[in-house]
């Protein structure tokens, strides 16, 4: 009980401005870094993850008593795959994220990684197994490779270079004044959009963890940088199990599958090809979101 409550005391707490009353996916990476008590098993294993499955078996949760996000959700993200979370504002497609992090605890229902209940594994196996990428993901007060050394401290300065060319980076990095060394600022201020969304993704090269969680980003970006994102999210992706909240057309359609979520349930998965002929909540929401 203690663990539902907590974070979103914390939330209250930080004051930070709440889209809709969600869980904004910066604060869901601000309680990532923060040393969250978390309701820890006694005895609980590391979290062994030889395939990256992800399974919600029946899952239901609320952040209220009298209200329910997640009614009933069953979905399984196959190892290695892409699944794109589609779905109307509210549908509960935040709270699948911030569940497999284990921000809070299902109140009925499991979340598996592997088979095991992500209750019964250590805190820091369960995270240390994700990656989070958000459109906000949270830059702190410090030079650019400080910020992507938060992916897995104690990395050489060869790898995080690495990442960062991976991540399309350090091409922009190498023209600051200061490059690696350059402080990003306030919540990475000195940088723009397309630059901090570029850290974040380097920050997660360089975790290489199986289980990648991706919100993808709504704001618009220059052209140039929506392509270089997009090469490097792709590189990312490949050979991960990646569950994505997709609001991009090209990110659905190449998904493995896709999860049509309404009201806190999976309404219908599959292909964008089968939920097209299908013609049911899929097509009435990729027509009115992609504007067909
Ligand atoms: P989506 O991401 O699909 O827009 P969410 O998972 O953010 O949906 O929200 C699912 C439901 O849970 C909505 O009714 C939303 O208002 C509610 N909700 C989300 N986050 C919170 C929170 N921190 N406190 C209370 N209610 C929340
Ligand atoms: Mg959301």
């Amino acid at each position: 009980l203690l663990m539902a409550y907590e974070p979103a005391k914390r939330l209250a707490r930080m004051q930070v401005q709440l889209e809709n009353g969600m869980v904004g996916v910066k604060i869901m990476y601000d309680l990532l870094d923060m040393d969250l008590t978390i309701d820890e098993k006694d005895g609980a294993q590391p979290l062994s993850v030889p395939h990256g499955e992800v399974r919600f078996d029946d899952v239901h949760f609320g952040y209220a008593h009298d209200q329910k996000a997640l009614n009933g959700l069953d979905f399984v993200a196959e190892a290695g795959k892409t699944t794109a979370l589609v779905g109307a504002s509210g549908a509960g497609k935040s709270t699948v994220l911030a569940l497999i992090e284990r921000f809070y605890d299902v109140s009925a229902g499991r979340v598996l990684i592997d088979d095991q209940d992500i209750r019964d594994v250590t805190v820091a196996s369960l995270r240390g197994s994700i990656a989070l990428v958000t459109q906000d993901t949270f830059l702190f007060e410090g030079s650019v490779h400080e910020n992507i050394l938060r992916g897995r401290p104690g990395a050489t300065h060869e790898e995080v270079r690495q990442a960062a060319r991976d991540a399309n980076a350090e091409e922009f990095i190498v023209e600051l004044a200061s490059g690696y060394d350059e402080p990003v600022g306030e919540n990475g201020g000195r940088l723009s959009g397309g630059q901090r969304q570029r850290i974040a993704i380097a920050r997660a090269m360089l975790r290489d963890a199986p289980i990648l969680l991706l919100d993808e980003a709504t704001s618009a970006l220059d052209a140039e940088s929506e392509s270089k994102i997009q090469v490097a999210l792709e590189r990312l992706m490949q050979d991960r199990t990646t569950i994505v909240i997709a609001h991009r057309l090209s990110t659905v359609r190449n998904a493995d599958k896709i999860v049509v979520m309404d009201h806190g349930r999976a309404a219908e998965e599959g292909s964008h090809a089968d939920l097209m002929q299908k013609d049911a909540l899929y097509r009435k929401l990729h027509d009115l979101q992609f504007k067909v």
